[in-house]
């Protein structure tokens, strides 16, 4: 049988654009679908933008210190609109290399909304049939909000970057990677945010010591976060919106975002007709190859929920295309990833935290906190963390969690000593880098438990 494509990609994001490209490169003839615009969420209305506003949202701060400092500085206003035009014409700028990337590889697009007719067979919303020998679904997610009075009324993180202005005052809900970042950029910027989490500390599955401590910063800098609580209903009032707290809390702010999760996109995508299998939350159900029970649809990113990360869906999308299309049958490897959460300060972290690593064998921790030297200096109280746990029996490292300014930047150096199976041994007779934040991780000498 012949197909119009070797290979047909429904979504135009980081995984799908990766794969597209790659098979494309090897000489496969390929064929992408993107609805709505190239990038996806990571481009358009997450990470990137996202970056760009915690910059933007540091320099209040930053010329407080470089008072401390003995400049002559004074913050002037924030110039939203000026800020947001610079911010679309960067994601324009970047929507264009994506769909130059695809272009100049040779792989054929169409700016339609597509789904299955069957096994082997894409309709597009064009009305147009295209027929492939395999298909790569890489649909990404999308926010989901609770289903309560007033929801209809809120924003999410898809909607912020689109404000006409910025309000004065925001409720954040929910205590994940988006609700904390979002609640340090917009105070940064200078709102008055209030953060509701159900649970009793953010950043849920992270270390708890490490998640404390954003948390109390996070508070101290001027975060009013209210944890065991959760919003009940909303209504719009005269400036904003009322909202009841689970906490007896009765308050106007002028903008609500849910920050709730997100949902794999898989809705009308004639994905069950086609035999496809979905999981419990709407996600594909694939094996470690990214291949579903229909052995010519593959599935990678947030749309099968494993691991929800750009750098993930772009390496699921490599190893799909090493399986597929050059005979090496290459598992995914969703071990030892490491990431960051750009809340301020940042978090960084790789492998176990404390908690997971004391229920499968016996460990060591290290840890220490302290008053970096720069805003010590500029006379804050800001502390950072850093801390290894470290295995009893292989002296391997299990984890690292650093609460600092530069985390991310920091936990991609450690995430390869990491991942290559460095021991306690390893960091000591690494010269430590001075005078640096980093530098404690090598120079930790006493656990300060071991459990
Ligand atoms: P998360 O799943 O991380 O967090 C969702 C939060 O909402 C949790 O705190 C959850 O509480 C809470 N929640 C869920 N349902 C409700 C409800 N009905 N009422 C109140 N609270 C609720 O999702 P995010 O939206 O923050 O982010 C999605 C994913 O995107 C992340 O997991 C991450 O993989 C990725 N991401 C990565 C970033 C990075 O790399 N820096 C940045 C942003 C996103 P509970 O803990 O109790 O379940």
């Amino acid at each position: 049988m012949t197909f119009d494509y070797d290979l047909f990609v429904i979504g135009g994001g980081s995984g799908g654009v990766r794969a597209a490209r790659v098979a494309a490169q090897g000489g496969a003839k390929v064929a992408l679908a993107e609805d709505d615009r190239y990038g996806g969420t990571c481009v358009i209305r997450g990470c990137v933008p996202k970056k760009l506003m915690v910059f933007a949202s540091e320099f209040p701060s930053a010329i407080e210190d470089a008072q401390s400092y003995g400049w002559t500085v004074h913050a002037g206003g924030f110039d939203w609109p000026a800020f947001q035009g610079k911010l679309h014409a960067e994601l324009d700028r970047l929507e264009g290399v994506y769909r130059t990337i695809l272009s100049s590889n040779g792989v054929e697009t169409y700016d339609a909304r597509a789904k299955l007719a069957d096994a082997h067979t894409i309709e597009l919303s064009t009305g147009e049939r295209k027929t492939a020998k395999h298909i790569l679904v890489a649909s990404g997610g999308q926010p989901v909000k609770p289903d309560l009075p007033g929801a209809e009324h809120a924003i999410t993180s898809n909607d912020i970057f689109h404000l006409e202005t910025l309000p004065k005052s925001i409720l954040i809900i929910g205590g994940g990677y988006i609700a904390c970042e979002f609640a340090g950029i917009l105070n940064g910027l200078g709102l008055q945010v209030t953060q509701f989490y159900r649970g009793a500390q953010i950043l849920r599955g992270f270390d708890e010591e490490a998640r404390g401590l954003v948390s109390e910063e996070m508070i101290q800098n001027g975060i009013n976060l209210h944890l065991g609580t959760n919003i009940m209903e909303m209504e719009p009032v005269d400036g904003g919106y009322r909202v009841k707290g689970t906490n007896g809390s009765d308050n106007v702010f002028e903008k609500v975002m849910f920050a709730t999760g997100r949902a794999p996109n898989t809705r009308d995508m004639g994905l069950e007709e086609a035999g496809v299998q979905l999981g419990r939350k709407g996600e594909i159900v694939v094996d470690e190859y990214s291949q579903t029970g229909v052995p010519s649809i593959y599935a990678i990113g947030d749309v099968t929920d494993r691991v929800n990360l750009t750098p993930v869906a772009i390496r699921e999308g490599m190893a799909f295309v090493e399986t597929v299309f050059n005979a090496n049958p290459t598992p995914v490897d969703h071990d030892l990833i490491p990431t960051a959460i750009f809340t301020q300060p940042e978090m960084g972290t790789v492998g176990l935290s404390e908690e997971a690593a004391r229920e499968q064998e016996p460990i060591e921790v290290y840890a220490t906190s302290f008053k970096p030297m720069q805003q010590a200096f500029a006379g804050r109280n800001d502390r950072v963390l850093m801390k290894l746990i470290v295995s009893q029996a292989t002296r391997k490292i299990l984890g690292c969690h650093i609460v600092a300014p530069g985390a991310g930047e920091m936990i991609q150096l450690a995430g390869i000593a990491v991942k290559m199976g460095a021991t306690k041994e390893d960091f000591d007779r690494t010269c430590a880098v001075h005078p640096t934040m980093s530098e404690e991780l090598v120079t930790m000498k006493t656990p300060v438990r071991t459990a």
